[in-house]
């Protein structure tokens, strides 16, 4: 991928340089994880609203001449849209995008690992729940371990390193199971990340919330953890075994939110982007991008979609306050 020296230039009104975007490429989804998307829904977007991918790669061209570095494919599952490595391979191109990468649910990874590794994309996320099936069953609709966990595999075998696996830790859910999943995650070399649940819609708001704060006190204890960074770490705050790097990383929007260092926007199928996952704040891409806007007034609307990114979420006073959930946003 190409590297571009330009100094930022998209800075929010709190002075964070916005450098990464999570570019979500459906809002549909072949599970339905409890605290994501409501069991029925259906009021999905109509193809016809999609951005293109013509559309999708004028806007991060836009976005990366002003200094975004990273993009994030991401949804509802990224993997349904047909022909995604089309995209991936045009946004690894973008001058200035240094770092493509995914995260998806991996009932489809076993049949895409490679192409999806020679399209540019560098990094994988994959949310895995639980290690039991009939937990997996419950918390996601269907009980998808064996594909899951065969399309790890293959996107080991495809040359992904490290993988990073998405926890999502409930009370009463899959709490009891968190050292397994660690245990797990260290005999395959992938990276943890454990999330705390973040009221988004009333699927959010309903799920089993667990604070991670006990939890991190003791993993560290048990498994002889040390504060670490992680490269392309985000907002996790890590915990690493000194010997061989493995690492864990706690991502508590809730308990010790990160919002003082954010430099991130979500960009939705539809071409809203949010500004972020605790507020309704945002700002229609489409019509501009269909209505042959000159390069210049794509900049410009982008540097007002920047200045209305607020400083901080208000999940803990505001619970009720955001509508939408999170697989409608780009998570
Ligand atoms: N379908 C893909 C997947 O599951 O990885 C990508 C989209 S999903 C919305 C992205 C991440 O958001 C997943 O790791 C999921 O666990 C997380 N997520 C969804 N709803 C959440 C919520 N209410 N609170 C915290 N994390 C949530
Ligand atoms: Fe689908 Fe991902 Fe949401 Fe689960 S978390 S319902 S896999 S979008």
């Amino acid at each position: 991928m190409k590297t571009s020296s330009d100094a930022p230039t998209w800075i929010d009104p709190f002075g964070r340089s916005i450098e990464y975007l999570r570019l979500s490429v459906t809002d549909r989804c072949d599970l339905r994880c409890g605290y994501c998307m409501p069991k029925k829904y259906t009021g999905f977007k109509e193809p016809s609203e999609w951005l293109t991918f013509d559309e999708i790669e004028r806007l991060v061209r836009a976005l990366a001449r002003g200094g975004l570095r990273k993009v994030r494919l991401t949804g509802g599952e990224p993997l349904l849209r047909r022909n995604l490595t089309d995209l991936a391979s045009r946004l690894s191109a973008v001058p200035g995008i240094v770092d493509l990468s995914l995260s998806t649910n991996a009932t489809r990874l076993a049949g895409m690992a490679s192409e999806l590794k020679r399209s540019g994309v560098s990094r994988l996320n994959v949310s895995l729940d639980s290690l039991k099936p009939e937990r997996v069953e419950a918390i996601c609709g269907q009980n998808v371990l064996p594909k899951v966990l065969d399309g790890l595999q293959a996107a080991k075998a495809a040359g992904f390193a490290p993988i990073k696996i998405n926890t999502v830790a409930m009370a009463g859910v899959n709490e009891d199971e968190i050292d397994d999943i660690v245990d797990y995650c260290d005999s395959q070399a992938f990276t943890l990340r454990l999330i705390e649940v973040m009221p988004m819609g009333d699927s959010g708001r309903n799920a089993q919330y667990l604070d991670l704060q006990g939890v991190r006190r003791r993993l560290q204890r048990r498994f002889g953890l040390v504060d670490g960074v992680v490269p392309g770490g985000g907002p996790a705050r890590y915990l690493c075994r000194p010997s061989d790097g493995f690492s864990i990383g706690f991502i508590t929007p809730m308990s010790q939110h990160f919002c003082a260092t954010c430099n991130r926007v979500r960009l939705a199928v539809d071409g809203t982007m949010y500004m972020c996952l605790g507020h309704e704040d945002r700002y229609e891409f489409r019509a501009l991008l269909r209505g042959n806007a000159g390069d210049a007034a794509i900049q410009q609307a982008v540097r007002q979609a920047i200045l209305r990114k607020p400083e901080r979420h208000e999940f803990r006073e505001s619970p009720h306050k955001v509508l939408r959930f999170m697989s409608a946003t780009g998570g």
